[in-house]
């Protein structure tokens, strides 16, 4: 029983200061919680506005080998492009670059345990993934994506 308590302190606490130093910065795109909940679907709002992870291999575009830009859910700012993606076999889409670096942010996310870089739009804030240190050359980088952070505008 105490050590239950003192984990869901420990993970309050995490979420709290994570929070925090995504929410100290001003993003371009503001909108109110019940402005994202009325313009994104359930699962949309879940994974971009509370970092969620949505299921591997059943969503929209892992196996989507078409040509095309991918843009933010929440403000259709241009992130990833088909030209940079590749078959990481994890399940997610996955990139060995952002189209324009600036449009995609990077923050340190301590959830679970695991320092891992957390990758969110810089102009609304929306959680989009993780980048990790093993995806292939050039790079070397994997931008891990969330279909449902994301919107396919087909060249
Ligand atoms: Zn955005």
């Amino acid at each position: 029983m105490k050590t239950s308590l003192f984990l869901v302190v420990i993970v309050a606490f995490v979420s709290c200061t994570q929070a925090q130093s995504k929410n100290a910065k001003k993003f371009e795109v503001i909108r109110t919680e019940a402005e994202w909940k009325k313009m994104l679907t359930a699962e949309q709002y879940h994974v971009t506005r509370e970092q969620g992870t949505e299921r591997p291999f059943t969503n929209a575009y892992n196996s989507n080998h078409e040509k095309g830009i991918y843009t933010c859910i929440g403000c259709d700012l241009q992130l990833f492009s088909s030209d940079h993606k590749f078959e990481s076999g994890t399940g997610w889409p996955s990139f060995y670059k952002p189209l324009i670096k600036k449009n995609v942010e990077i923050s340190k996310d301590g959830a679970f345990g695991m320092e891992r870089d957390e990758v969110h739009c810089g102009r609304c804030g929306s959680h989009l993934g993780h980048v990790f240190n093993d995806g292939p050359k050039p790079t070397g980088h994997r931008y891990c994506m969330n279909s449902a952070s994301l919107k396919f505008q087909k060249i």
